[in-house]
């Protein structure tokens, strides 16, 4: 057997090394740092936002966003029923109530006939989140938004560098929020990033990330804040990574394409499609499948990690929701959810892997007949 192959490991090389101990060797290794400013405004440059404020991880991101927007108790937000857990947690953790939209069953993101149907007089806000690289129908929501007052908050984390009509996510809402986890496109280890354009939002990001103490006055807080500041070590990692981002963000896309190349030949496998006027970007490669637990279980046996989509969060215990007796609000994320694998993606994943991937998933797949039965 060949040796085993991880759904995701992280690219890094000299510059982050060389970086890291420059912030051993210099002493600053806290938030205070000059790798801070510098991350921050590397990336605000590379998404096309006038601000970026760096913090401790993806989750802290969307929590810091909502608490700088004002979002809390009697306050609901819309989120996609389909995401990582952490999107609806930070409005739950912001003392607001997460509502659960349907996604589109073709491109996997947010439903925006169904959105509009759950907006009311308590929506504050929309949190679109662009699944495993693919932006989501940001023209429609934002002309919802626009129309019923809403601020909205991309989560970005799974999505660096997409584009709708030539302009980088995470500057199409109020604010952008990116993760920087070991397994996300760049990473700083644990980290996370919000941008925006919005100067007096930026500087309540700024307050509530440093305790809500103001910056001109020590010890004296204006409002509950957090710690939600990222450390200089941190921050070399992330210039360290942003230095080859275009690389790191091709390379998940080429990979991308040759698994589309290698499972063209395949009716019983769907990607995800792209909305018009959109550049998606791969996080991970993600297909549907008839029997996803199968093709994991082979591809485990082969050495082969993968994994399976997240689940509807409207099945799981904080954001339960139960089903509607006749039709469910939710027929498409479970659907997505039930057919869903990730595969492996990573930069150093070679095309001979990838295509040893493919023939186990196609060997799988030729033999469902049988095994329905
Ligand atoms: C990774 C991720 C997050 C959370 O980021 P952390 O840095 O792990 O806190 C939030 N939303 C989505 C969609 C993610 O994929």
């Amino acid at each position: 057997m060949d040796t085993f192959i991880p759904l995701s490991k992280p690219y890094l090389g000299e510059m982050e090394s060389a970086n890291l101990s420059a912030c051993v060797n210099t002493g600053w290794i806290s938030s205070q740092g000059a790798f801070v400013s510098e991350f921050e405004r590397q990336f605000a440059d590379l998404i096309g936002a006038k601000y970026a404020v760096a913090v401790s991880n993806g989750t802290a991101a969307l929590h810091l966003s909502l608490l700088a927007l004002g979002i809390g108790a009697g306050d609901e937000v819309i989120v996609p029923n389909l995401t990582f857990g952490a999107t609806a947690n930070a409005v739950i953790h912001a003392g607001a109530r997460p509502v659960l939209c349907d996604i589109d069953e073709k491109n996997w993101t947010i439903d925006c006939q169904q959105l509009k149907q759950l907006i009311n007089q308590k929506t504050k806000a929309i949190i679109p989140v662009h699944l495993y690289g693919l932006p989501a129908n940001m023209q429609e929501i934002a002309t919802l938004a626009e129309l019923n007052n809403l601020n909205v908050i991309e989560d970005c984390a799974q999505a660096l560098g997409a584009q709708v009509n030539g302009r980088t996510v995470g500057n199409l809402g109020d604010c952008g929020c990116f993760s920087f986890f070991a397994n996300k496109t760049m990473t700083t280890g644990e980290g996370g990033m919000v941008t925006t354009n919005d100067q007096v939002l930026w500087q309540k990001l700024l307050l509530f990330r440093d305790h809500g103490m103001k910056p001109e006055k020590r010890y004296w807080h204006e409002v509950p804040g957090l710690n939600y500041r990222m450390t200089n070590i941190q921050a070399s990692l992330g210039v360290a990574q942003l230095d080859k981002i275009d690389y790191l963000i091709n390379e998940r896309c080429r990979i991308n394409e040759v698994y589309q190349h290698y499972l063209a030949s395949c009716p019983d496998i769907s990607f995800s499609e792209a909305l018009h006027q959109v550049k998606k970007v791969t996080w991970v490669t993600s297909i549907l499948v008839p029997d996803p637990q199968r093709i994991q279980i082979a591809l485990a046996e082969n050495g082969v990690d993968s994994r399976r989509f997240f689940y509807p969060l409207h099945k799981q215990p904080p954001y339960f929701v139960p089903e509607h007796p006749e039709k469910s609000l939710y027929s498409a994320s479970q659907s997505v959810a039930r057919k869903g694998i990730s595969l492996p993606t990573f930069v150093g994943l070679q095309d001979e892997q990838i295509k040893r991937i493919c023939m186990l998933i196609k060997k799988q797949l030729l033999k469902l007949p049988a095994l329905e039965q």
